[in-house]
């Protein structure tokens, strides 16, 4: 029989047995050869209904076309894209389109749900079955960890780490690899894993501690050397030569959407580390802006400073600025320019989120005055703009002889 990793489809099947036959061990200690030959009967049928329901049950990430570590929303556009393909309006009266309608749908009702993705990905089909409140049922089927459901439920604690996205990624979209690293645990923990000797299995301990003569106060704890799980792990496992726990560097593609802002998330599923009897948690990212060396987000408006010189200011200005998809977007005014004065570009803003609309881009301008002038640009500025005024014509209107007699001292 298959016994390696790969074969996934018998897995959950070859599992079951395992479970089974340790029971069955179990029991003939107990129990006289008549009722094993029964027990043994029983067994086989049930070995027979399975392996027929698993010959007829196709891997669900093979139905719709994905790798086991698809995110989220490559199972929703793989799903779209072949539903769409094999729907019976399509394909009227074509008996293999609808039964792949049907296992699109059922692939996609598991994979597309988070907790029962991650049911099935620890259980196969068999951890669709039943519900998580039967208890009876739970304790007849395999269960990896030995322990009841309320145990198994445990997941690993989500962990949030902040994603650095340039502006030109919030603004045109994109995808974005990003190098995870996370322990994972043996692939077959089950069988990787033994009773713990220091607790016996019981995960408590019980130490004893002497408080004076004749008086000894008895404690229970967990135990320090299984954590209170009761299991231990085995040495010489043939899933994990290299150890129960290893590092594994994992590329993941992130879906930047446009218009996305700081602190939105976005999400993987059980990309956590692992943790024996835990559900691994999920892996959020958490938009951090990249500062830009040219513009500045504000809300869904953009916000650009432009050095424009004197006579640009006095003039006109008739410049290009290269928008964050690289479109030049021309800037053009007529008449003077005060210095901070803002121009509004309607539209040319980020992208909305949720794809209504776009902000605005706002110019403003930063007047650099020269220097110095020659004494030939004195004079031309002086004969266009006209003489400055003289100190007769400033101040208020009250001049006075003690007045001008105070602004010659601190002339001097
Ligand atoms: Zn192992
Ligand atoms: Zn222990």
């Amino acid at each position: 029989m298959c016994n390696s990793t790969t074969c996934y489809h018998a897995l959950p099947m070859l599992r079951g047995l395992s479970g089974r036959r340790s029971r069955a061990r179990a029991s003939r200690e107990s129990r006289n050869r008549s009722n094993n030959t029964l027990l043994y009967f029983i067994l086989a049928v049930i070995v027979f209904e399975e392996v027929t329901q698993v010959v007829a049950g196709r891997d669900y990430y093979d139905i719709l076309g994905v790798s086991r570590d698809a995110d989220s929303s490559t199972i929703k556009r793989a799903f779209r894209k072949l539903a769409v393909k094999y729907h019976p309006d399509k394909n009227p009266g074509d008996k293999t389109a609808e039964k792949m309608y049907v296992e699109l749908n059922n692939a996609y009702e598991v994979l597309g749900d988070n907790s029962k993705r991650q049911r099935y990905d620890m259980y196969g089909e068999d951890g669709l079955k039943g519900g998580e409140q039967d208890g009876d049922a739970d304790d007849f089927f395999f269960n990896p960890f030995g322990r009841r459901n309320r145990q198994r439920e445990r997941r690993v604690p989500d962990v949030s780490v902040p994603l650095s996205v340039s502006l030109e990624m919030l603004y045109n979209g994109g995808v974005m690899e990003v190098s995870h690293k996370k322990r994972v645990i043996c692939s077959r923990w089950s069988d990787c894993e033994s009773k713990c000797t220091k607790c016996g299995g019981s995960g408590m301990i019980i130490t004893t501690r002497r408080l004076g003569p004749g008086f000894v106060q008895q404690m229970q704890q967990t135990c320090p050397t299984c954590g209170g799980t009761g299991k231990i792990g085995k040495p010489n496992c043939k899933s994990c030569p290299k150890g129960q726990f290893e590092q594994v560097e994992k590329m993941l593609l992130i879906d930047i959407e446009k218009g996305m802002r700081n602190g939105q998330t976005i999400t993987f599923d059980g990309q956590t580390d692992e943790k024996p009897d835990h559900y691994p948690g999920n892996l959020h990212f958490e938009i951090d802006t990249k500062e830009h060396d040219r513009f500045q987000r504000d809300g869904n408006d953009l916000h650009y400073y432009l050095d424009i010189n004197l006579s640009e200011a006095l003039v006109g200005v008739d410049r290009i600025v290269r928008q964050l998809d690289g479109r030049e977007v021309s800037i053009q005014t007529r008449g003077v320019i005060s210095p901070k004065e803002r121009v509004v570009i309607e539209g040319e803003g980020m992208p909305a989120f949720d794809g209504v609309g776009r902000g605005n881009l706002v110019v403003e301008f930063w007047v650099q005055f020269p220097e110095t002038l020659t004494d030939e640009q004195r004079k031309g500025v002086i004969e266009i703009l006209g003489k400055p005024p003289t100190k007769d014509e400033t101040g208020d209107g009250t001049s006075s002889a003690s007045e001008s007699a105070d602004t010659e001292k601190t002339e001097l």
